[in-house]
């Protein structure tokens, strides 16, 4: 099966900084990969290499096998690149359920007035909401939802473009334990269709989550594999987890 995203010597200097330097990464039809390492390694570039917020030094970046290198950040969107949007993008002092129809109704190019059609919008909406564990909470203003449920939330919208592959940066940052538990009920029930790339700090939702795990190291992979595999590795001990 083809590859969902496939990243070729991705470069990327800031001054003499190679923040992100000749990484190589293969996201495979379903994965939970996991992107892990210290502060600094290059994770958060390397995710804007991909989403197409930054560009590239060197290298290739193919989704589906489509070379997608030269192209902006809105066409890999429509293409089927999300991710999770920062707060500002969530409007909050409209109900978590207009929200979603606005993201809805965003990524299908129109508002449309038939009946026919809004009913389709509110139940796709509806659909999403009960996806990320917010079923009933439609009716709620955005700002008085927890930061965990504006979490949830913000994976909905992102969800909305029935994307290929899902990018969460840091999506536990800031969470408590039963958020965390919930975080991890959701991903682990996302569609099988969607291939999940995430950066994760806490390792123990990395280890619960991921069936692949690549760590970053000074912009570089450091090693690539099973969850078992990089826990045993001396070298990521080493370098990542200090022991
Ligand atoms: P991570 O997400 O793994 O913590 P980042 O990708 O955010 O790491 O950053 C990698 C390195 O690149 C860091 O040293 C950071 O300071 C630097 N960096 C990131 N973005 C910029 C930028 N826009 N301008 C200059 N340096 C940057
Ligand atoms: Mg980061």
């Amino acid at each position: 099966m083809t590859d969902v995203l496939r990243c070729q010597g991705l470069s990327r200097s800031f001054g003499a900084l190679k923040a992100v330097n000749d990484v190589s990464l293969t996201v495979i039809p379903g994965a939970r990969h996991a992107l892990i390492g210290p502060n600094g390694a290059g994770k958060s570039t390397l995710f804007k290499l991909i989403t197409g917020l930054l560009r590239s030094d060197g290298g290739t970046v193919s989704l589906t096998g489509q070379d997608i290198t030269g192209l902006s950040e809105v066409r890999r969107c429509r293409l089927g690149i999300s991710q999770t949007l920062q707060h500002a993008s969530l409007f909050p002092t409209m109900t978590v359920a207009e929200n979603v129809v606005l993201a809805v109704q965003r990524h299908d190019g129109r508002i449309s007035l038939l009946p026919r059609r809004q009913k389709a919008v509110h139940d796709r909406a509806e659909d999403l909401l009960t996806q990320v564990g917010l079923k009933g909470r439609g009716n709620v203003t955005v700002s008085a939802l927890s930061h965990g449920e504006r979490k949830q939330l913000e994976v909905a919208l992102a969800l909305a473009c029935n994307p290929k592959l899902l990018l969460l940066d840091e999506p536990a940052a800031g969470m408590s334990a039963a958020e965390r538990g919930r975080l991890a009920e959701l991903v682990n029930e996302l569609p099988a269709d969607v291939a999940v790339l995430f950066v994760e700090h806490d390792l123990d939702l990395v280890f619960e989550l991921a069936d692949t795990v690549t760590v970053l190291n000074l912009g570089q992979v450091l090693l690539s594999g099973d969850p078992d595999q990089v826990r045993a590795s001396s070298e990521v001990r080493k370098a990542y987890l200090g022991a």
